[in-house]
């Protein structure tokens, strides 16, 4: 009879603890297919077996084990002084447990260690079910390293005495809801690997909480204390969702807007206090452009809460609509530029095709409907951001230029200046008085806008 000799710890076992199709033992084997009885059998052989595992007073190692159900009776601890009554009590007070290349099928169990060491789950460890705890205080450090999470990890109302820390994990969602961490909380999961959703909600952080190098779709933080400083590093965000966080120290979040930028736009900061703590996190370190970016967003969310509030201040709304439209809240000088030159470039051009045409009233009517066709037309460009501004410009130019004739641009010119003094009686349209208003209201968002880019404090 051939003896079973387990593939992964070439230890030998008997019939009953030994799986002959996959020549593993009961702690290496896939548990497929397996019922209450043995995994009563595996908690009773590790217990047995336990010394294996120890590799010295301040170590203990489980490698290539394929955890089932944790049994609720069994603590670790129990395990090694019993195992070890004999010749020298073993307990795992200030012990790191290791637990390399483990896959855990169920939810594992932090009642089953009883330590005030660390526990540290390395080298490619995969937990196949969501885990999530609740109600507990973990006593013992905890780090998650290279770990994969197929389902997501959620922690709700549990307390960590000590630091907990991820590296390079795989993770989709993360949640901690009134979560209590005494010690530091690290997050360093480098950003080939995307996280959904990260949120936290509820939780007091007593000392320093770091997140490195993260990508993450969404990241929400909801009533949290931060007692501590907050580092947020090289990050990767898409959308984000501050509402009520107490910050004890100024936010940093440098790193953030200067990876990503162009992409955190208004549509992914989720609220008008969002943009706020951001705006006022740039302006503590002076950094007044990414400050002037957030008050922009900051603006057009106040803008969306007065369009969804009950009574919508239409005045109120109609000033904001303005404001960002014409030169995104006076950050944009480029684009109150864009809108001087399409005007003038408008009305150089109805003024053209008037004098070939007849001074008519219906001609009149038409090319005034005409010129507001092609300003409808331009915000609806603008707003969509779907093609460059100076595109549309040089369009306008190019169309302008062969009706015209007027490639210097000599009407232009002659026109933009709202304060120009009329030395003889010329006559003034009304749609020529509304664009000289217009032009003036643009002119002085220009200024702004100019003067809010290279503004020192
Ligand atoms: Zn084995």
């Amino acid at each position: 009879m051939s003896e079973n000799i387990c593939s992964i710890c070439y230890e030998k076992f008997e019939d009953g603890y030994f799986d002959k199709e996959q020549s593993k033992c009961i702690f290496h084997c896939e548990k497929n297919r397996w019922n209450d009885e043995l995994i009563k059998n595996f908690w009773i052989i590790l217990q047995k077996n336990l010394k294996h595992f120890i590799v010295n007073d301040t170590k203990i190692e489980f490698n290539h084990i394929v955890f089932p159900k944790f049994e609720d009776d069994i603590k670790l601890n129990i395990l090694c002084k019993e195992t070890n009554s004999k010749d020298k009590l073993i307990d795992t007070a200030n012990k790191f447990i290791f637990f390399n290349h483990c896959t855990f099928l169920d939810k594992f169990e932090f009642n089953f260690i009883e330590s005030s060491g660390s526990l540290i789950f390395d080298k490619y460890c995969k937990f196949k079910s969501e885990q999530s705890f609740e109600k507990e205080k973990i006593n013992f450090e905890i780090i998650f390293k290279k770990t994969e999470f197929e389902n997501g990890l959620f922690f709700k109302e549990v307390e960590f005495e000590k630091k907990i820390s991820f590296y390079d994990c795989k993770i989709k969602s993360v949640g901690f809801l009134d979560c209590i961490f005494y010690k530091k909380f690290y997050f360093d999961i480098n950003d080939r690997k995307v996280i959904n959703n990260f949120n936290l909600r509820f939780c007091t952080f007593d000392e320093r909480v770091t997140f490195i190098g993260n990508k993450i779709n969404s990241l929400e933080l909801i009533n949290n204390f931060f007692n501590s400083n907050i580092s947020l590093i090289a990050l990767k965000i898409n959308s984000i969702n501050f509402i009520n966080n107490s910050f004890a120290f100024n936010l940093n979040f440098n790193n953030i807007a200067n990876l990503d930028s162009i992409k955190l736009k208004s549509n992914n900061v989720a609220n008008r206090e969002t943009a706020r703590t951001i705006k006022n996190s740039f302006e503590q370190q002076n950094n007044i452009i990414e400050a002037n970016k957030f008050y922009a967003i900051e603006m057009q969310k106040m803008e969306e809460e007065l369009k969804k509030a009950d009574k919508v201040k239409i005045s109120e709304w109609l000033i904001f609509k303005i404001h960002g439209l014409t030169s995104n809240h006076s950050q944009d000088w480029l684009l109150a530029l864009f809108w001087i030159l399409s005007l003038s470039f408008g009305l150089a051009f109805v003024n053209c095709v008037n004098e070939y045409l007849d001074t008519k009233l219906e001609y009149m009517i038409i090319d005034t409907l005409v010129y507001f066709l092609i300003i409808i037309l331009s915000i609806f460009i603008v707003q969509k951001e779907k093609i460059n501004n100076f595109y549309l410009i040089g369009l306008f130019y190019l169309i302008y230029g062969f009706t015209t004739k007027d490639f210097t641009l000599y009407n232009i010119v002659n026109n933009i200046n709202p304060f120009s003094i009329m030395t003889e009686f010329s006559e003034l349209t009304l749609l020529t008085l509304v664009y000289k208003v217009t032009i003036a209201y643009l002119i002085y968002q220009l200024i702004i806008s100019i003067r809010q880019n290279t503004r020192r404090k």
